[in-house]
């Protein structure tokens, strides 16, 4: 399939309306409209039709689309018939709950293997996943073709972490420290932080109270 160039803001949607699409399959539907999308996945329904011309001509206005063919379609797009393998590096507290959770609702997705320096750990599996010393680090990405990782190691280690999995030939990164790593610029890093997400939050209910009160 060519590359479709979209926007950030459009990919992010897609994992939603693909897991709806799924949903909606299984209960043996064969049209969806973009109003039913819209009010399943929470997106309005015009960005929704603005989303899906992206990828040409999915659906016919007032007909709705065809739950079968926009499945097959997304599934490609988002690489859901091949399987991803990523490794996680810090098998503490937080790695010990993504080993743990291990994307058990996606086929796709899956920590083939951890790594760690405490030596109490390493050489054992947890939640079904070897755990590696960290000197296995470059041997093991390359013997499983891994390219993504989630860094869930103390931020003191972080940065140096960082420089050992780029030299081992990272790609991506998913960074729950609060670091903000310095890699190259052919590596991917994306941050995640609860704290922020909540303060996001937290801002958009104090707006709606504000705007409550403004009536
Ligand atoms: P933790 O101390 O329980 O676990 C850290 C693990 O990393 C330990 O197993 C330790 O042995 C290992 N480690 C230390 N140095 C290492 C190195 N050089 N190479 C490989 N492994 C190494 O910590 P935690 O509570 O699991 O938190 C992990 C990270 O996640 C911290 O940076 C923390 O700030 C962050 N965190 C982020 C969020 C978020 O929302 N993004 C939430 C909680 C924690």
């Amino acid at each position: 399939m060519d590359k479709i160039k979209i926007p950030k803001a459009t990919a992010k949607r897609l994992p939603l309306y693909y897991r709806y699409l799924i949903i909606l399959n299984e209960e043996g539907k064969a049209k969806v409209s973009s109003t039913e999308l819209s009010e399943a996945v929470q997106v309005d329904s015009a960005s929704i039709r603005r989303d899906f011309s992206y990828f040409g001509a999915l659906g016919k206005r007032g007909y709705g689309y065809d739950v079968k063919n926009l499945l097959t379609f997304f599934k490609k797009i988002l690489n859901q018939d091949t399987l991803t393998n990523v490794a996680l590096v810090g098998v503490g507290n937080l790695g010990r709950a993504l080993l743990n959770y291990n994307f058990k609702r996606s086929n796709n997705i899956r920590i083939s293997c951890a790594f760690d320096i405490n030596k109490e750990i390493t050489g054992h599996i947890l939640s079904g996943v070897p755990v590696y010393d960290m000197s296995d680090l470059k041997q093991q990405l390359s013997d499983q073709q891994i390219s993504i990782a989630i860094l869930t190691v103390p931020s003191s280690a972080a940065q140096k972490t960082t420089d050992d999995m780029v030299e081992a030939g990272i790609k991506g990164i998913m960074n729950f420290t609060p670091i903000r790593l310095s890699a190259p610029a052919d590596v991917r890093v994306q941050n995640v932080d609860l704290a922020t997400e909540l303060q996001t939050l937290i801002y958009f209910l104090d707006s709606d109270k504000a705007k409550e009160s403004d009536f």
